[in-house]
């Protein structure tokens, strides 16, 4: 949310202050047009498994396509083929049991290869394997993304109301910073929850401040005249747990500290085993809404070494695997426990153009590609 001032200032409430047209579609629309204009060649349903090597030298890579393994010869390859959220078994591995049962916001497509046939080949990782973005994500939500919703599943409105566990309990502070440097941790945290869901509750109040992926047919909602009424259809919830966590909370309210809801207002709460830092408003007055979510990963932290300035993948000696770049989220080292928002498409395109550049630089400047040996598989 923006409000502009009579000197014509305009105060961004630390909301993302930049769009892509269209969002994602559009963002995609343009890259495609961008790299039509340029005569670049695109091929769908080709899969890289495996990476190409001539000597030392990397001389292209294996796809896979639906009849057919063929091998593109290149002289440099570009790695931004995503991290492993869409590997239930690398998520369980690396982030931990449970994370095999997630839902991933995005393409079903990131499965880790891209970070798999580069360690393969001497590729060394780096970073916070076990770490990752992950949302509160509605609960109806498909296993994975599901085009023609984009990310309508996503309740990032949890700052003006409060979370409850299946014993009714709030279980994080929902208020502690702005929302962009909080929304990338909720997921996690609802995981970690009895049965891995939680119910966010808002009142009458509250309700017009929620986005519009709350309005969204199919959603998992609940809504209620009365606490009462509310507590008895959140499904799972255990509604004495939740009617005396909603006494406790109300009552622990600074009501002295005004709400704003544009900047960390300080309306905090007093006392409470887990209390609201900001945005604490009491959940009293009917209609009530309550919607189920659970987690939803959107990439993992853990990926490949690069030399930051050239994208160029370092081996566990420390050197460029000659012609191997990455740019991405498979690159690793970029975010240890939280995320900034909006961090992960800037990364991709910082990088990426790093990475474009020094592989074209290193494409000029080697010879044609030849392949007399496989790897990677
Ligand atoms: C729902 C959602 C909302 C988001 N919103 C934002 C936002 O508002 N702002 C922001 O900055 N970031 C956002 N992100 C994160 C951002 O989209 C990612 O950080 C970014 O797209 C990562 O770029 P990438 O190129 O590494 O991976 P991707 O954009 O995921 O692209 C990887 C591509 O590689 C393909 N692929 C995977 N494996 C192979 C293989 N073996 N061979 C060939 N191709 C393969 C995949 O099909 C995919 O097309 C969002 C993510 C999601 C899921």
């Amino acid at each position: 949310m923006a409000v502009r001032s009579p000197d014509g200032c305009v105060a961004f409430s630390g909301e993302l202050v930049l769009d892509a047209w269209g969002g994602g579609q559009g963002l995609i629309a343009a890259e495609l047009a961008s790299a039509t204009k340029a005569g670049i060649e695109i091929r769908y349903d080709h899969r890289a498994t495996g990476l190409l090597f001539n000597g030392g030298e990397l001389s292209g890579v294996r796809v896979r396509t639906a009849d057919a393994v063929i091998e593109i010869p290149a002289r440099a390859v570009v790695l931004a083929c995503g991290g492993f959220e869409a590997n239930a078994e690398m998520r369980a591995r690396y982030l931990g049991p449970g994370w095999e049962l997630e839902k991933v916001r995005g393409t079903r497509f990131n499965t880790g290869e891209g970070i798999r046939m580069a360690l393969e080949n001497g590729a060394m990782s780096t970073g916070h394997w076990s770490g990752c973005h992950s949302v509160a994500w509605d609960s109806n939500a498909p296993p994975t993304g599901d085009l023609a919703v984009g990310d309508g599943f996503n309740k990032f409105s949890y700052s003006y109301g409060i979370m409850v566990n299946a014993e009714g309990r709030r279980f994080m502070d929902e208020g502690s910073d702005l929302r962009i440097r909080t929304y990338s941790k909720m997921g996690r945290a609802i995981l970690a929850q009895p049965d891995g869901f939680a119910w966010q509750v808002f009142d009458a109040k509250a309700i017009p401040l929620l986005t519009d992926t709350h309005r969204m047919r199919g959603v998992a909602k609940v809504r209620a005249e009365t606490l009462e009424e509310l507590a008895e259809k959140m499904e799972g919830v255990n509604p004495a747990g939740f009617l005396e966590e909603i006494r406790r909370f109300n009552a622990a309210i600074c009501t002295d500290i005004p709400f704003d809801r544009q900047v960390t207002d300080g309306r905090r709460t007093q006392g409470l085993p887990v209390d609201k830092s900001n945005w604490a408003q009491a959940i009293e007055e009917g209609p009530f809404e309550a919607y189920q979510v659970s987690c939803g990963i959107t990439f993992t932290f853990g990926g490949l070494a690069t030399d930051p300035p050239t994208g160029r993948v370092l081996d566990v000696a420390q050197r460029p695997v000659p012609g191997l770049h990455a740019a991405g989220e498979l690159v690793g080292s970029l975010f240890y426990y939280g995320y900034p928002g909006g961090a992960g498409l800037t990364a991709g395109a910082v990088f990426g153009r790093l990475a474009g550049e020094s592989a074209a630089r290193h494409a000029l400047t080697c010879g044609a590609p030849t392949m007399d040996r496989s790897a990677g598989g």
